[in-house]
């Protein structure tokens, strides 16, 4: 089972780690700063680097078939390292940055459209929800406002942890009906933004949400009865990153 340094080391952007398996599918390691493709948020892409010093792109990375399995993917054709070599990660930082950014700013639009969430999706410098809500609540400067207010007002965003039973009676912090969290393991993982928001996530976030910098809402679409998108997007001159 692979180490997901990731969750509580979100801003670390290199590691040594070990192969522990290496297919077609591509490399498992016994640690990994690299997120995997969930939840709406992108997998992570960088480097790899061998022993001997060959640099290996890492396009994409996936969850694998078994429960905490992560397949680091590499081009076709690549010299991939075999099982037992020790190799270094480096993150593509700004792309993970940008993911970690637009992701916080997601709890903070769902803290301030307090409706179920369907579906969304994270880019880089963009993100949409869905939310199952009435055209009434659809004001996109209103909405604009509400987020900037949040994130100006420099918010702390933490992770902790609830035990299955516990949770199951909190209906309350599954936000997104589409996205089941995961069980099985005895406890599940909490997203905090201060008193703003609580919910399960198991993705990458910022540490504070003035990091976010400003953002738009530069569309709502119908997507069917009561089902809005929201779309936000980053106001890049504003990104504390650049
Ligand atoms: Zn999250």
């Amino acid at each position: 089972m692979t180490a997901w340094l990731f969750r509580d080391f979100p801003y670390q952007r290199h590691a040594e780690a070990r192969v522990v398996t290496s297919d077609a599918r591509g490399i498992v390691l016994d640690c990994t700063i690299f997120y995997p493709h969930g939840g709406g948020q992108p997998g992570d892409t960088g480097t790899l680097v061998r022993a001997d010093g060959t640099v290996l792109p890492v396009v994409d990375t996936l969850k694998g078939e078994t429960r905490g399995e992560i397949v680091h993917v590499l081009p076709a054709g690549s010299l991939a390292p075999g099982a037992g070599e020790t190799v270094t990660l480096a993150l593509d930082w700004e792309r993970r940055y940008a993911h970690m950014r637009m992701h916080t700013a997601c709890h903070l639009l769902s803290a301030v459209l307090p409706y179920p969430v369907t579906g969304g999706s994270i880019r880089r410098d963009s993100a949409r929800l869905d939310f199952d809500m009435p055209a009434s609540a659809a004001d996109k400067d209103e909405i604009a406002a509400n987020v900037n207010a949040l994130i100006e007002a420099g918010h702390d965003v933490a992770s902790e942890w609830i035990d299955d039973q516990a949770f199951a009676a909190r209906e309350d912090l599954v936000r997104t009906l589409a996205v089941a969290p995961p069980r099985g393991t005895g406890r599940v993982r909490l997203v905090r933004v201060a008193a703003v928001d609580l919910q399960a996530c198991g993705g990458t976030h910022v540490a504070n949400t003035h990091e976010i910098g400003s953002i738009v809402v530069p569309k709502i679409e119908n997507k069917g009865k009561q089902n809005r998108r929201v779309t936000l997007a980053a106001v890049v001159d504003n990104c504390p990153s650049r």
